[in-house]
Order: C-alpha cells, then structure tokens, then sequence
C-alpha cells in the first residue's frame, strides 16, 4: 500500500510503498478515507521525533477518519464497512486519566511505550492503518469524513482548551485567538456557538484574517506590535477573559501575556516554542497560564455532535496521496487556509 513516511531529519515527507498491515488480536485495520495535515507534524520533522525517540521511517497522520476493513480476533461492537474517525491520543485505557477518558493524559502511556498514531505509531496517511483499540473509533454516522476528519486534533484541542473557560466567557466577555490556521479557525467558531463572547482574532496575513472574518470573528487584527495596545483599546483597557494562543511562537506568547485580563485565562496550543515567564508581575493578577495536550475521547464525541449541529464547519483543501508532500511545503509556507486533507485512497 502507498503511505507517506518521514524517513531521515533534514528531509521531507515522501510516498512510499509499504505491506498493507494485519490486525492483531483486538486491532482493527481501518481503509483509510481522509487524514489532516497538522503544524505538529513539521515540529515532529524538525526536531521532536529526534528528542522522542520515534522510530524512523514514520508513517505521518495524527488526523484519520476512514472504513472498517477487518476485526482483529476478539474485536466486537463495529461493522464491516462502518465510517469512523480515530481518537489520536491513544492512553492504555486502564489507568486513572484512562478510566475518565483523559487518554491525552494518560499516566502509563511513556512507561509502556504506548504513542499515538503518526506520532510514533503508524500513521494516518496511508491506504490502511492499525488502530489498536476499538476504545479509539468514534462513530462517524452521516458525518462527511473529509470535513470531518481535521476535528479529532484542529477540532479537540481547541475544544478542549476553550471548555476550561466558557465559565468566563459570559456575555461582555471578550476571548483573543491567536493564529487562524488549522486549529485557530475551528476556535474562533467553537467561541461563537458556544459562547457569547465578542472574538478577536489575529494573524500575519490578510488571506488569514479574511478567513476569521468569514467564520465569524468580530474583531481581526494584524499580529504585529501594534496588535496588544489595539486589543487594549478594544476592551476598554480592561484585556481579554481568555487568550488562546495557536501559534505559540515568542511574539505570540508575548502578546498573549500583555492582553489577558486580571483573573484571565492565558491556554498556550502552539508548539512554536515561545516562553511566557510566569511570576508576581509578569503577568496580570491571578491569571492562570496553561499548555494542554489535545483532548478526551468524551470531548471528541461532543465535538462530533456540535458538528452535527451546524456548531462548527471545517474549511479544508484536499490533496490526493501522491501530493501530501506538497501539502506539508504549502503549510509550512504558511499558505493553507483552514486545514489540508489528503485522501488517501483518492
Ligand atoms: P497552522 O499552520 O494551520 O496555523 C498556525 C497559524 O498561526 C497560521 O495561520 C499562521 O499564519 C499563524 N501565525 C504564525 N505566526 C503568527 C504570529 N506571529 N501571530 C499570529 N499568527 C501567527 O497550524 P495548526 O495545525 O493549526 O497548529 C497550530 C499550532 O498548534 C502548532 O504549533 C501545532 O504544532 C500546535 N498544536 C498543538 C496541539 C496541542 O495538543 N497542544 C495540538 C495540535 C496542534
Ligand atoms: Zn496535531
Ligand atoms: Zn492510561
């Protein structure tokens, strides 16, 4: 089968041609329909698969929806055929964080070597893959898969991330997004059927800021030097309730820091590696700063369901097998707009 592997640092994705995989015992080999192109995936090129020691060549994908193809020995309660999407932060299902659902923080994952797919597993960019729970499908039903698929990461971690602060975002309230790629245009549209909320957004270009604007931000800023002194003048000098940062490079987290609001919430998402000293003065009153990692299975089933609702719409830009390559050159140049989707079997 034809997957698309990072093979050595220093290059890029390429198309190979690989066995097409076997369920084991309580695996499941899923047909792959659709997988997401997401920015951890350059960092995991750039360095992280290095410092985590992921073995190499790695099938690429952390974002799949795809059929049923086989039941590993054992394996009940899915169908032959049926349409799911694959939860990515795979936990070992037994321990605390895992008995919640918490899988994302599972406390026995590094211990026994478990890693999500795509991210040390075998990933979802390929023609096949394994899932090695069913504990890990959810359902798709009438879902489009290929719209669909970007929210088990750019639609969870966002989710995931603004559930921490709906209690603050009450009417008057207003929440800052930071970077409308992927992850951040599924934000600010979380914030607007969830929330009442008034949502400014920001990026570096106008293609970005046109995107926000569509999908519902009131207020787009360009993310420049200016940006934190007009966010103060739109809030009255008060600051933001919530800041959700979805580039995390160092002018991002320096903005986020500036413009929250006493008591504020600051939820760093991006991985670019930007610092934000916490300490008496450094940052506004009790405001309580945070890095999470992706979400629940049971916030995946949510999201599905606000997308059902009409709650949430992916834009995406879909690639066929052969051009996900190209596809990682486009994001890396900064010029996907919403999330790129390849379709692996066409
Ligand atoms: P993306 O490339 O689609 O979006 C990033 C956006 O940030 C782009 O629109 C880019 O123009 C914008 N940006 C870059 N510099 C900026 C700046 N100085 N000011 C404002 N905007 C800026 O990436 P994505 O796939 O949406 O991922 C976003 C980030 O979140 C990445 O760092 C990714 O690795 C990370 N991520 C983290 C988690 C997690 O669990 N914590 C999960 C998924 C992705
Ligand atoms: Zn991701
Ligand atoms: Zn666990």
């Amino acid at each position: 089968m034809k997957a698309v592997q990072f093979t050595a640092p220093g290059t890029e994705p390429v198309v190979v041609d690989i066995p097409q995989p076997e369920p084991g015992p309580g695996e499941v080999l899923l047909r792959m329909t659709a997988a997401g192109v997401c920015h951890s995936d350059i960092a995991v090129m750039d360095g992280i698969a290095a410092e985590m020691g992921m073995r190499l060549p790695l099938t690429l994908g952390h974002e799949g929806a795809g059929t049923v193809a086989r039941l590993g020995d054992g394996v009940a309660g899915f169908e032959v055929g049926e349409p799911v999407a694959v939860y990515g932060p795979w936990g070992c299902g037994a321990c605390a964080k895992c008995a919640e659902g918490r899988e994302n923080y599972c406390l026995r994952a590094a211990e026994l070597g478990i890693q999500p797919p795509g991210l040390g597993a075998p990933g979802a960019i390929a023609e096949y893959m394994i899932v090695d729970d069913v504990r890990h499908l959810v359902p798709l039903g009438d879902l489009d898969p290929v719209r669909t698929v970007p929210l088990t990461d750019a639609g969870l971690t966002p989710y995931h991330a603004i559930k921490r602060s709906l209690p603050k975002l009450v009417p008057g309230s207003t929440a800052v997004v930071l970077g409308v790629g992927g992850l951040g245009h599924v934000a600010v549209q979380m914030l607007r059927s969830l929330t009442a909320a008034r949502v400014i957004a920001l990026d570096v270009t106008e293609e970005k800021l046109e995107l926000a604007r569509r999908v519902g931000a009131h207020e787009v800023l360009l993310s420049d030097g200016e940006a934190a002194a007009r966010i103060a003048d739109l809030t009255g000098g008060r600051g933001a309730e919530a800041v959700f940062d979805f580039a995390g490079v160092q002018p991002t987290v320096d903005i986020a820091g500036r413009v929250a609001m006493v008591e504020g919430d600051i939820t760093i998402v991006g991985i670019g590696g930007g610092v934000l000293p916490v300490g008496f003065g450094l940052v506004p009153y009790e405001a309580s700063v945070t890095a999470p990692y992706w979400g629940t299975r049971g916030e995946l089933i949510e999201v599905l369901d606000l997308a059902r609702s009409g709650g949430v719409e992916v834009h995406v830009e879909t690639f066929p097998l052969d051009e996900a390559p190209e596809a990682y050159r486009r994001l890396r140049a900064g010029t996907v707009n919403g999330r790129a989707v390849i379709l692996p079997n066409g």
